[in-house]
C-alpha cells in the first residue's frame, strides 16, 4: 500500500477578510492549522505551526506516533516563544490536526477543533474529537448534538498550540487499507458543510484536486462564514499501475507564499493574487461571467446557397467584444454602485460582528468588494445559530439599517 492522490485547499470563506488557516500536504506528513489572535496574529500562529512541520527534522528519527507528538510540541514551542516575546502577536493560538502515513498505518496527532476524517466504503468517519467546549459538555452528556450545533460558545476550544509552555497532543494510530481516504478539515468546513454533503462531495469529484476545490466552494456555498482548509490523501495498493508517488502539490509551499501575500490586508486596494494563491485556492466565481448572454451564433449558409456571401469573420468578432465589454462595464457599474449606497453585516477576522459597506463578495481570494464600517462587541460566536443566519444573510441594507439590526442582538448580548 502506498500514498495515491494528494490535494490541499485554503480559502477565506465569504465574511472574513484574513485567512488564518494553513496547510502542509508535504508526504508522508499532512496538516492543518486553524489560527486565532487578534490582528495578524492568528496567521503567524497558523503558519509558525506549518513551518515546523516542514522544517523539525529532528524528529524523523523517530517512531512516527513520537515523531508526530515531537513535531507538534514544537510548533507549540515555537508558537508559545513568539507570542511570549512579540507583544504584537501575544495571546495567539493555533490548532493543529496532523497526519502522518507510514507502513499501512496513519497516525493523526491533534490539539484542538480541527479534524481528520477517513471515508471507507462510502462511509464518512470522524477520527479525532474536537478539543472544544461544546464537544466536552457532549461527551459529559449535558449537551445533545442538536443543541451543541446552536451553541454560542461553539467555537471555544479547550486546547491549542501556543498558549503554554508545553502542550498534550492526543495521537491515535489507524490501520488503513487500500482505497481509504483521509480528509484533515478545519471548522470552516465542519461548521458550514454536513457530513453527509462532504461525503456526496469527495464522491462525486474526479480527482481530489476537484474534491477539495468543491469542498471549498460547499462551504461557502453554506455561509463562508469562517476560514475554511482542507487537506485529502488516498491510499492505494503497491500494483496499481499509474506513476508513483504524487506529484507535489503546490500547496506544500505555496501556503506560506500565499499567506505572505495575505498579509499585505489592504480592503479596498485589491492586493494582488500571487500565482501561488491562485493554484492553491479557490476562487469562487462570484461574478464570473459565462458567455451566455451572447446571441446565437449567426446562421451558416444553407447548403444550397453556395453563393451567398458569409457575414465577415471580423464583424462577428466585433459583435463579441462589444457584448463582452457591455457586460463588464455593467458588472463594474453595479459594483460600484453597490460599493456607495450598501452595506450588510459580517463578522471579522476575530468574529466580531461587523457592518461591512460594499457587497459581500469576493473577485476571488482575499479581493473582496466591501470594507468595514463598524466594528461591534459582539462575538459571531455569541449569537445562536439561527440568530447569525438572520443577522449574516448579506441582504443589502442601509447603514442605519444595519446598525440597527446589530444592536437588536447587542442588546441582549453584550452587557
Ligand atoms: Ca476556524
Amino acid at each position: 500500500m502506498r500514498l495515491g492522490e494528494s490535494a490541499g485547499k485554503t480559502d477565506p470563506g465569504r465574511v472574513r477578510r484574513r485567512n488564518e488557516d494553513a496547510f502542509v500536504v508535504d508526504p508522508p506528513l499532512f496538516a492543518v492549522a486553524d489560527g486565532m489572535g487578534g490582528a495578524q496574529a492568528g496567521e503567524v500562529a497558523s503558519r509558525l505551526a506549518a513551518a515546523a512541520f516542514r522544517e523539525f527534522r529532528e524528529a524523523d528519527e523517530l517512531g512516527p506516533e513520537e515523531r508526530v507528538q515531537a513535531i507538534i510540541k514544537e510548533a507549540n514551542r515555537r508558537i508559545y516563544e513568539r507570542a511570549r516575546t512579540d507583544s504584537e502577536v501575544s495571546g495567539m493560538g493555533t490548532t493543529v490536526t496532523a497526519a502522518l502515513l507510514t507502513d499501512g498505518r496513519v497516525v493523526i496527532g491533534h490539539v484542538g477543533d480541527s479534524r481528520a476524517y477517513r471515508i471507507r466504503d462510502g462511509r464518512l468517519e470522524q477520527l479525532t474529537e474536537d478539543h472544544s467546549l461544546v464537544a466536552d459538555l457532549m461527551r459529559s452528556g449535558r449537551l445533545t448534538p442538536e443543541e451543541a450545533e446552536g451553541h454560542p460558545q461553539r467555537s471555544v476550544i479547550t486546547r491549542a498550540l501556543g498558549t503554554d509552555p508545553d502542550v498534550d497532543v492526543d495521537t491515535l494510530v489507524i490501520e488503513a487499507q487500500a482505497g481509504d481516504l483521509f480528509l484533515l478539515c478545519s471548522d470552516g468546513l465542519s461548521t458550514m458543510v454536513s457530513d453527509a454533503d462532504v461525503l456526496r462531495t469527495v464522491e462525486r469529484a474526479d480527482t481530489l484536486d476537484a474534491a477539495a476545490r468543491d469542498l471549498v466552494r460547499a462551504a461557502n456555498t453554506g455561509g463562508g462564514e469562517d476560514n475554511v482548509t482542507v487537506v485529502l490523501f488516498r491510499l492505494e495498493t503497491d500494483e496499481a499501475v499509474e506513476e508513483t508517488l504524487v506529484a507535489p502539490v503546490p500547496g506544500a509551499e505555496a501556503t506560506e507564499t500565499e499567506q505572505e501575500s495575505d498579509l499585505e490586508d489592504t480592503l479596498t486596494g485589491l492586493p494582488p493574487v500571487s500565482a501561488a494563491a491562485a493554484a492553491t485556492t479557490t476562487a469562487e466565481p462570484a461574478i464570473v461571467a459565462e458567455p451566455t448572454a451572447a446571441p446565437e451564433p449567426l446562421p451558416e449558409p444553407a447548403a444550397e446557397e453556395p453563393r451567398r456571401r458569409r457575414p465577415p469573420r471580423w464583424r462577428k468578432r466585433i459583435l463579441w467584444a462589444a457584448l463582452g465589454l457591455g457586460f463588464v462595464a455593467l458588472i463594474l457599474g453595479a459594483a460600484l454602485y453597490g460599493l456607495s449606497r450598501a452595506y450588510f453585516v459580517g463578522a471579522d477576522e476575530d468574529g466580531r460582528v461587523t457592518v461591512y459597506q460594499g457587497i459581500p463578495f469576493d473577485l476571488s481570494d482575499g479581493v473582496g468588494l466591501y470594507r468595514e464600517r463598524y466594528v461591534s462587541r459582539l462575538q459571531s460566536s455569541q449569537l445562536a445559530a439561527g440568530e447569525r443566519g438572520g443577522l449574516f444573510d448579506h441582504e443589502l441594507l442601509s447603514y442605519d439599517q444595519a446598525r440597527a439590526r446589530v444592536a437588536t442582538y447587542e442588546a441582549e448580548a453584550v452587557p
